[in-house]
């Protein structure tokens, strides 16, 4: 009943039970009387029968019709509803087919996209590297293998190392999409160079499961990137090669200058007429140009080669300072200019360490410029300093003039090498455009700047710093900074000069004769080795660069032939020379004084190596000679 009994009949049929329930109970009450013989009014007991009985029966025909009705209705709500589903499935079939068709022709669309790229194109399997997916322009039809490096470069393992790196395993890295280069074999099994670009494909739980692959060929880039690295390595050696050139070449001509110009000072000490004094005096200027200008084009090519070192001596800022004005006053005034100089006390007096010698060469080059460019006026030097919390202390100089001044536009130009702003002024004032960018050059050797303000016909200001550690040493060191420790006074002495030029021979021999000393003379290591095995000399002056046997392997078999227990056996074709200078220096040392064109550190360190005592770079004065001798004897 419950089943099929709409709810709101429900009570109905239970009071209709209760009421078959009463009637079943007046039945049962009625057998009980007959059975008992108790009187009851047979009236009344047959009228609650009818009376119940035509309720009961009422009741029921009245319920089961409403029953029918209710079900019937329910049935008709069923069908409607059924009706109304079906029509919503037909509608949800019938956009389920769109879709499909849509899906069907995106990807019929994307097929021919990808066909009609004409780029290899590919979806790899990251589980199995297996191509799953790939265009026409990939030209895996026909190869053998299933995997993306047996289809891409015909290989049974995985790309891996730095040269061929594996895309998955870079995109498992980050997750994000990579360009690689790699080498891959095309269509037409040619080596070719690609580049790679990977995009990584994530499920619905953020796994990575393909990776998609579209590669370029960049074999013509490729190649001709290879052809410009080659040209700018030949256009390299080239240059390098240039400055080497330049380097040995103005080697080669500092040399003879060394004997023109001693040679000049010789005679210029000499009794002579004034014109004979005026035309040396032209020669000896006109050399000292020279000199410059071969020492620009050393330095500068040296500094471009990166052979260029700077050295590491004490000096002080007051000193460069004072000892290049006096000169360039005496230039300043010739012109009728005023050198003023101005450098702050107290730090400018501290040790630093660093070349003195360049940082003299900066002021030289800016100060000889100012005085080169301005016709009235004054030039200001003004050097400060100021020490920072590493232990280093910036220098900063300032050389300023009231000359022609530079046009704006030049002002980055002027730095470079071989530039003048106008020729024809330059030509007038002379000059080879190469000071300013040695000293550029020399200046950010030593960690700092140049630059220069103008205004034309007011003057310019050209501003540098530079960069030094403060040497903290105790003071006394000190004294060895300058020149006058150059001022020595020798006792007469027995010299050999060897030298393969007689010219330059000729003039080391007559400025220490005039100190009263007995100079002998050798043109080869070879003749040196042989005199010295004949003759005990107080010191030896040897030219580095010589053919056939060079000062310093001369040095080196002197050194050797000097120890109590030389070895000479090693076949040598000058055994006998050198066994008679073994015999003649064993257990002493002879002073060496070695005289170079070439002037580096690095040079002065083979030198030393050799085994010589001092160092000299030619060109050189007459006090710097005597100075050599000195220092090589102190050693002894
Ligand atoms: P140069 O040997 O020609 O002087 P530099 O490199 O020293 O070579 O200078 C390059 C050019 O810069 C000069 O030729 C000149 O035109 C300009 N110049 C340099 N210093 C000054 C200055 N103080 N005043 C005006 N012009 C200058």
């Amino acid at each position: 009943v419950q089943t099929f009994v709409p709810d709101e009949y429900a009570l109905r049929w239970r009071t209709l039970t209760l009421l078959m329930g009463c009637f079943i109970a007046g039945y049962v009450a009625y057998i009980i009387i007959l059975l008992t013989g108790w009187t009851f009014p047979l009236d009344l007991l047959i009228a609650c029968v009818f009376l119940g009985g035509a309720v009961f029966v009422y009741g029921i025909i009245d319920l089961a019709q409403a029953t029918i009705r209710k079900l019937h209705e329910n049935a008709e709500n069923l069908e409607k509803r059924i009706d109304e589903r079906t029509q919503e499935l037909v509608q949800a079939n019938i956009l389920l087919e769109k879709s499909q068709q849509n899906v069907h022709n995106k990807n019929i669309f994307l097929e021919s996209v990808l066909e009609a790229l004409t780029h290899p194109f590919y979806v790899i399997d990251i589980r199995n590297y297996k191509v799953v997916i790939h265009n026409a322009a990939a030209g895996f039809d026909g190869k053998k293998g299933e995997t993306c490096h047996q289809l891409t470069h015909d290989s049974a393992e995985p790309c891996s190392g730095a040269d061929h790196p594996c895309t998955i395993r870079e995109i498992r890295k980050t997750g994000k999409p990579v360009i690689l280069e790699h080498t891959h074999i095309n269509k037409h099994g040619k080596n070719i160079y690609v580049e790679v670009h990977g995009y990584p494909i994530f499920d619905e739980h953020g796994e990575l499961v393909q990776v998609i692959e579209y590669v370029q060929d960049i074999t013509t880039k490729k190649i001709s990137e290879q052809k410009l690295i080659r040209a700018k390595h030949e256009a390299e050696k080239a240059n390098k090669a240039k400055n080497e050139f330049l380097a040995n070449v103005s080697h080669e001509i500092r040399t003879p200058m060394n004997a023109i110009l001693g040679m000049t000072d010789l005679a210029l000490a000499t009794e002579l007429t004034p014109s004979q004094r005026s035309y040396l005096e032209t020669v000896k200027g006109s050399s000292d140009l020279l000199l410059n200008l071969i020492n620009d084009i050393l330095d500068f090519s040296k500094i471009e080669a990166g052979k260029f070192q700077l050295d590491s001596r004490p000096f002080t800022v007051t000193k460069v300072i004072s000892t290049i004005i006096p000169t360039m006053r005496h230039a300043a005034e010739e012109k009728g200019l005023t050198l003023n100089t101005h450098c702050q006390d107290g730090l400018c007096d501290r040790i630093l360490m660093g070349d003195d010698l360049r940082l003299r060469q900066i002021l030289n080059n800016l100060i000889s410029n100012a005085i080169k460019f301005t016709d009235s006026g004054s030039i200001d030097v003004v050097c400060s300093c100021k020490e920072d919390s590493a232990g280093t202390m910036e220098v900063e100089c300032t050389v300023h003039d009231t000359g022609i001044g530079i046009e704006k536009g030049y002002f980055e130009h002027i730095f470079e090498s071989f530039s003048q702003v106008d020729t024809a002024i330059s030509k007038n004032h002379g000059g080879t455009g190469l000071g300013l960018a040695i000293s550029k050059l020399l200046v950010e050797l030593m960690n700092g700047q140049i630059r220069v303000e103008s205004e034309v016909n007011k003057g310019s200001a050209f501003i540098f710093t530079a960069r030094f550690p403060i040497d903290d040493r105790p003071k006394d060191q000190e004294k060895k900074v300058g020149e006058e420790e150059l001022v020595v006074k020798l006792q007469p002495m027995k010299i050999l000069v060897v030298d393969d030029i007689s010219a330059n021979r000729d003039l080391v021999r007559m400025i220490l004769e005039q100190d009263g000393h007995s100079i002998d003379e050798a043109s080869s290591g070879v003749e040196a080795l042989l005199k010295i095995s004949e003759n005990n000399y107080d010191v030896v002056l040897l030219d580095v660069q010589m053919p056939m046997m060079d000062g310093l392997e001369t040095a080196r078999h002197i050194r050797k032939c000097e120890r109590e227990e030389a070895d000479l056996s090693l076949a040598s074709p000058y055994i006998e020379t050198l066994e008679k200078v073994h015999s003649r220096y064993k257990g002493q040392h002879l002073p060496l004084v070695a005289l170079t064109a070439r002037a580096t550190s690095d040079d002065r360190a083979k030198c030393f190596d050799a085994g010589v005592d001092a160092y000299l770079s030619k060109p050189f004065r007459k006090e710097e000679i005597i100075w050599g001798v000195h220092q090589a004897m102190q050693n002894n």
